[in-house]
């Protein structure tokens, strides 16, 4: 049921930042140290991620790639990764839909790998290959099946920057890894394990330097982490704001305002304040009635959160005393 799976697969993949951020969060799941994205024409002819991850069986790289093949919900934790990533267990599959598909992959500790060819879902070959440890996915002409689609594209422009948001939004949720991205030959980035601080300096400049606040909360219901930008640092132009939660960039506008409450009367008329807050909580608690991009969740205890939020950024700009 090619039909079938091209229509799921739409609503899924809905543009090459999909694809790059389903497969950066996939390398970060299978516990790989280094990642490294290769760009052709924004994703349009060709989107490559390379891991030294632990890699797949032949049988899992099959299964992989297969509809519906992973998609048991057993727990919380997978409910909260169907919450956030919103594929459940769909995104391979998802992408060989629409795309041409080229996967090596060895496990640790594993002689040889397995190298799989998929074209419109059928898997055309698997083949024994001697490849590095971890994985390589490699997604061509993305659409090249469903014009319609294709053509809905944006300019190439607009189309790399969504995908250099993804990937600085997993870039940014795991300082430890090493990542790099390469963009029609060039390198954009070049990122080296650190800490969070030096990872957003690196991301997003050195005017940061200097310039970020840390907060930090531990409370039964949320474990609040991260930095704020100092207030005289604050823009015109909307700052870097990002929420993640259990190391998922997620948007959330009414935590968008425990933020700024905590800032009034220190910013500048209409300038936008900077922060990267990483919550973790339990999956349990994040409500199950989601926007379908999947980046926009709720949570049960949302004014609790909300208030935990304000009172820590609030107290750290004190302490800071600007
Ligand atoms: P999900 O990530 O939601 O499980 P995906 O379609 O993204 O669904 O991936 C399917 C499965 O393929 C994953 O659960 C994982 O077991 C395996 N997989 C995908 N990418 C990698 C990778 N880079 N390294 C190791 N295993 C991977
Ligand atoms: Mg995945």
């Amino acid at each position: 049921d090619n039909v079938a799976n091209q229509i799921a697969a739409g609503e899924v993949v809905q543009r090459p930042a999909s694809v790059v951020k389903e497969l950066l969060e996939n390398s970060v799941d299978a516990d790989a140290s280094e990642v490294h994205l290769v760009v052709s024409e924004s994703g349009k002819t060709l989107i490559q991620v390379s891991d030294n991850g632990k890699g797949m069986s032949e049988t899992d790289a099959r299964m992989a790639l297969e509809r519906h093949a992973t998609s048991k919900i057993q727990k919380a934790e997978d409910i909260f990764s169907i919450l956030t990533k919103g594929f459940r267990g769909e995104a391979l599959a998802s992408i060989a839909a629409v795309a041409k598909l080229n996967m090596r992959t060895r496990l640790r500790g594993s002689e040889l790998g397995t190298e799989l060819k998929v074209a419109a879902n059928e898997i055309e070959s698997q083949e024994f290959c001697q490849c590095p440890e971890g994985t390589t996915i490699k997604v061509q002409n993305l659409f090249y099946n469903i014009p319609a689609r294709r053509n809905f594209l944006k300019s190439n422009q607009v189309e790399l920057r969504h995908i250099i948001d993804e990937f600085e939004r997993v870039a940014m949720a795991h300082p430890e890894v090493a990542f790099s991205f390469e963009h029609n030959n060039s390198e954009l980035f070049h990122l080296e394990p650190s800490t969070l601080r030096q990872r957003i300096v690196n991301i997003f400049g050195k005017r940061y330097n200097e310039k970020l606040v840390p907060v930090s909360e531990d409370t039964e219901l949320v474990k609040l982490e991260g930095f704020v930008g100092k207030p005289e640092f604050a823009k015109k132009s909307r700052g870097e704001q990002f929420f993640f939660v259990n190391h998922r960039y997620i948007r959330n506008p009414y935590l968008h305002k425990a933020v700024q409450k905590a800032f009034e009367g220190l910013l500048l008329d209409d300038s936008h304040p900077s922060y990267f807050l990483f919550m973790e909580l339990d999956p349990a608690r994040i409500d199950v009635n989601i926007h379908p991009t999947k980046t926009e969740i709720k949570f049960e205890d949302e004014r609790v959160i909300h208030s935990i939020i304000r009172t820590a950024v609030k107290h750290s700009l004190g302490q800071y005393n600007i």
